[in-house]
């Protein structure tokens, strides 16, 4: 930053006091990480100074030897850590990963089933306002009155409608996946199966949460959330799609890959493949599970009453506090989250009547369940008695990141 603040004071000044926010904040969003300090610098290295359309060994410009090596590198330790044939690990984003998949293996108007955004689902799982709503006729499964997934639901739905594909995935769904359930209903009815494992993709790689590789047709993921690498995307098929994947994604959807990135990305599968990474989810998913239970004894209700991974969704209906107003509230007193629809929800998506909240960032930082405590009262003091406690909860924030500091 440094550097930048010489060159270009105006964008280094920004740059400064994003550092400064980070340090000073306690990050709760459930898909944001810190990376290792060598995931950072393979990002910011001269690899972004390269062009190399196509792929390893087939490339339509020279000079491609270096980031040949890095791209193979990335795509072997993907399929190690997750036992996949094949991955392709130039998707920019989990986003761009999801319409490859769809532009390989669909049709426009093919009909397809998602999970409702509303009830965890993603944008690019057939919300009206996507590509993929535009494109394809897509048909939401969501959650029971209990907050779980309606198994049965998806596969009435799968049975009247013969989709042509079921995905499954969500960015706020705090249950285990039954990956082999889904799989026999898209079986039943003949349809493909991608599973969308964006934000439990470290969880699945250090086997604390089912893996869908081995029961579905195509895999996509991020790498930037609990996986804790570079902001970008990954998919992992059987060889039988490779090829039709691989085209989907160059020429089909994108030009260029980010070599740099990439390299981040085969460092970030280096790490998920130690030891230490399956320790670090575990913790990931203890803290996630006592700030769960201090919440509830906080009189925090929470969507499906608890969490089995990562994150957990507050439910604010009958609080008189928005999801909006609780993340400006909490924002207030330096801990980021974000609103978030409960199912059902009566309020409109930028209002909210939830708050989704996750441990991965803070687990990095070195939070364990002293912490989680801490911040489970904060969170309860900003939603039952803000007004009343605001400067203690700042000066507690305060302290916390006193104790774990970032980027010393
Ligand atoms: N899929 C899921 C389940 C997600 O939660 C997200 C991001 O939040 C994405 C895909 C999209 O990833 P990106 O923001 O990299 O496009």
């Amino acid at each position: 930053i440094g550097f930048v603040e010489q060159r270009d004071p105006e964008v280094g000044a920004a740059m400064r006091r994003e550092l400064e926010r980070q340090k000073r904040n306690i990050e709760l969003i459930a898909s944001e990480n810190i990376v290792s300090p060598a995931v950072m610098a393979a990002m910011g290295s001269v690899l972004t100074n390269k062009y190399a359309e196509g792929y390893p060994a087939h490339r339509y410009y020279g000079g491609c030897q270096c980031v040949d090596v890095v791209e193979e590198i990335a795509r072997q330790r993907a399929c190690q850590l997750f036992g996949a044939e094949h991955a392709n690990v130039q998707p920019h984003s989990g986003a761009q990963a999801n319409l490859a998949v769809y532009f390989a293996l669909l049709n426009v108007g093919d009909t397809v089933l998602g999970m409702d955004l509303s009830n965890g689902g993603h944008l690019t799982h057939g919300s009206p306002v996507n590509m993929s709503g535009k494109n394809y006729h897509f048909i939401s499964y969501g959650v029971d009155e209990n907050g779980y997934l309606d198994y049965e639901e998806l596969a009435r739905k799968a049975r009247e409608n013969h989709p042509k594909m079921i995905v499954a995935g969500a960015s706020a769904y705090a249950r285990v996946i039954d990956f082999e359930r889904i799989a026999g209903i898209a079986k039943e009815v003949g349809a493909l199966f991608m599973v969308d494992m964006a934000h439990i993709a470290g969880l699945v790689a250090a086997g604390l949460h089912p893996n869908p590789v081995p029961w579905a047709d195509v895999v996509t993921t991020t790498t930037h959330k609990t996986l804790r690498g570079p902001r970008g995307g990954l998919i992992l098929c059987r060889q039988e799609y490779a090829k039709a994947i691989d085209k989907a994604i160059f020429p089909g959807t994108q030009g260029g890959p980010l070599e740099h990135v990439i390299a981040a990305k085969a460092v970030c599968f280096g790490e998920a493949l130690k030891p230490e990474f399956k320790a670090y989810q575990q913790a990931i998913v203890d803290n996630a599970r006592a700030l769960a239970q201090a919440l509830q004894a906080r009189g925090v209700k929470l969507v499906s009453g608890g969490t089995d991974n990562h994150l957990m969704t507050v439910d604010l209906r009958g609080t008189g506090v928005t999801g909006k107003e609780l993340e400006a509230r909490l924002d207030e007193v330096n801990i980021t989250a974000n609103k978030n629809t409960v199912p059902n929800d009566p309020e409109k998506p930028f209002v909210t009547s939830g708050v989704r909240i996750g441990t991965p960032a803070v687990t990095t930082r070195g939070f364990g369940r002293e912490e989680m405590q801490v911040i489970a009262d904060c969170i309860a003091d900003c939603t039952f008695r803000f007004e009343e406690t605001k400067e203690a909860t700042r000066a507690a924030v305060a302290r916390l990141a006193e104790r774990f500091p970032l980027y010393e």
